[in-house]
């Protein structure tokens, strides 16, 4: 295998497509084994255009009688408020009450296979399964039972096996990634994604993952992992997030300071939900100071307090967030944001990197605000 070129980049071999063969003889064994005695004829659904080799190299080992068919997504419309976000395209088949075996090439947030999973069980289907070739555990970050990976990779920048750099590199066999020699080591960027909860720094921050190829970091979602660990300081922050209080600057400054630490390769990070007071912003910056860094770009997304409490009041129905369901919580959350989190505008005004944002748009029309400030 050799180093291959596409536009202004170097990619040198990763997987070679005989350990890829394996993976996929392996998940096709699995996938032929459940649907063995299955009644009726399921629908393998490939996603375009990253699953097309993959779905291909499957379907020829599965050895049960199935339909075929092809999808794809069209990009982030609707409200936030509304739930709304995206449209299944091209779908060939009627899928009402049939069983649906999705094919992906890679799942890493999990943003796009969520979002078509619950498309599909609206339009119909009665049931659906989850392949994929790969899957980034390290930033799968929900719930859905992925029942079926062929294999697991680190987070790094794939093409190659239906996989693309801009539309390029989907032909070839194996897979490979950037080639660290020939990419001149830029020093990293880091963004920070500020407003009040409920201001969709979440939905955004995973948009631009995608786009920017940036990592996420949520003190939040860091928080809610100890939490579900049932670590000491998950049972700590716990007691605190229950009553819409903060957790104290110690504990998630720790936090920041190991992510900051155990990803020494990536471009640069977006922090979503810190610094929450200005002890934490002035701790952000005396330690990306110690490296060399600063935060290039603060994204403030501005809402009013009343949709604040329509969207967590909203949010709660979905991700069952205790911190969410109850008024007075919430008015908790709102207050405290007023009187610890807003200050942290000022400093950053006067550094001169703060950016506002109104935050009211369809997810599309915010992205593209965040994008033009990028
Ligand atoms: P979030 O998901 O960002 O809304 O965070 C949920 C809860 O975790 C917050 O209401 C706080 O109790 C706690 N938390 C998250 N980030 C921080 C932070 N930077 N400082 C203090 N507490 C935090």
């Amino acid at each position: 295998m050799e180093r291959i070129h596409l536009k202004d980049k170097y990619f040198v071999p990763y997987i070679p497509y005989e350990k890829l063969e394996k993976a996929i003889d392996d998940v096709a064994d699995r996938i032929n084994r459940d649907f063995k005695d299955f009644d009726g004829i399921p629908i393998v659904l490939c996603v375009l255009n990253g699953s097309i080799l993959f779905t291909g190299e499957l379907m020829k080992r599965l050895n049960f009688t199935c339909e075929f068919s092809s999808v794809r997504l069209s990009s982030y419309e609707g409200t936030l408020s509304t739930g709304v976000t995206r449209k299944v395209l091209g779908l060939t088949s009627s899928i009402k009450g049939r069983t649906i075996i999705v094919v992906e090439d890679i799942v890493d947030t999990g943003k796009t296979i969520t979002d078509l999973y619950a498309l599909l069980l609206d339009a119909g289907a009665a049931d659906v399964k989850i392949c994929t070739m790969l899957l980034k555990p390290e930033v799968y970050n929900k719930d859905l039972k992925l029942d079926y990976v062929a294999m697991e990779i680190d987070n790094r920048f794939i093409v190659g096996f239906g996989l693309d750099y801009d539309q390029l590199g989907r032909n070839y066999k194996d897979i490979y990634i950037l080639d660290s020699k020939t990419e001149d080591k830029k020093p990293m960027k880091h963004f920070l994604l500020f407003g009040p909860p409920g201001a969709g720094k979440g939905t955004q921050a995973a948009l631009m993952v995608d786009k920017f190829g940036l990592r996420h970091v949520s003190t939040g979602d860091l928080l809610r992992r100890e939490i579900a660990a049932g670590t000491p300081l998950g049972l700590q922050a716990k007691s605190l997030i229950d009553k819409g209080e903060l957790v104290p600057d110690e504990v998630v400054e720790g936090m920041i300071a190991s992510e900051l630490q155990s990803h020494p390769d990536v471009k640069g990070f977006i922090f979503d939900g810190f610094p929450r007071t200005t002890a934490q912003a002035e701790h952000l910056d005396a330690i990306l100071a110690a490296r060399g860094e600063k935060i290039d770009t603060v994204i403030s997304l501005a809402i009013p307090d009343d949709t604040v409490y329509e969207r967590i009041r909203h949010r709660a129905e979905v991700e069952n967030r205790v911190d969410d369901t109850k008024p007075e919580i919430i008015r908790n959350r709102i207050d405290n944001y007023h009187a610890k989190t807003e200050p942290v505008i000022s400093w950053y005004r006067k550094k001169g990197c703060y950016r506002e944002i109104d935050g009211l748009g369809t997810i599309d029309e915010v992205f593209r605000k965040i994008c033009d400030l990028m």
